[in-house]
């Protein structure tokens, strides 16, 4: 296995690029070289059209319509046997403060959109939450 120059081997990235059957992604400052390589595909000028083009043709298209319709009525049908999901997730995502309670909670008082709140936010806005929550248990006795 020759590692390239400058290069090293690092924890697996998030897309799971493994080199050569090691376990490991091959790195360069950190940065996963595979996604590194896809980031610019996605960069590059045209690949957004490209992408859009696809989409067009798909849903125009009576096979992936068909897909598409199974796929909600299968939600649907799940929805029924479980009708309380969205419920216990938002209940879920309240008590873990995860982030799409974050930034809703901050879309409610900007008119940023969801899709644009920064991550810097959701951090910040999430540590203010854990405090205001601390200070609100001390106030109730509990500790
Ligand atoms: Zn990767």
């Amino acid at each position: 296995m020759d590692i390239p120059k400058g290069k090293y081997l690092g924890t697996l990235c998030k897309r799971g690029h493994e080199w050569e059957n090691s376990g490991k992604s091959l790195r360069f400052r950190s940065d996963c070289l595979e996604c590194k390589r896809i980031r610019g595909l996605i960069n590059r000028e045209g690949y957004k059209d490209r992408c859009n083009e696809l989409a067009r043709i798909r849903r125009d298209n009576a096979y992936y319509k068909k897909e598409w319709v199974i796929r909600r009525e299968s939600t649907k049908k799940w929805l029924a046997v479980n009708p309380n999901y969205y419920r216990e997730r938002s209940v879920r995502e309240r008590i873990s403060l995860a982030d799409p309670y974050i930034k809703r909670s901050i879309i409610q008082k900007s008119k940023l959109k969801f899709k644009d709140v920064p991550l810097q936010l959701v951090e910040l806005k999430r540590i203010h939450m854990k405090i205001s929550r601390l200070i609100k248990e001390m106030k109730n006795g509990k500790q």
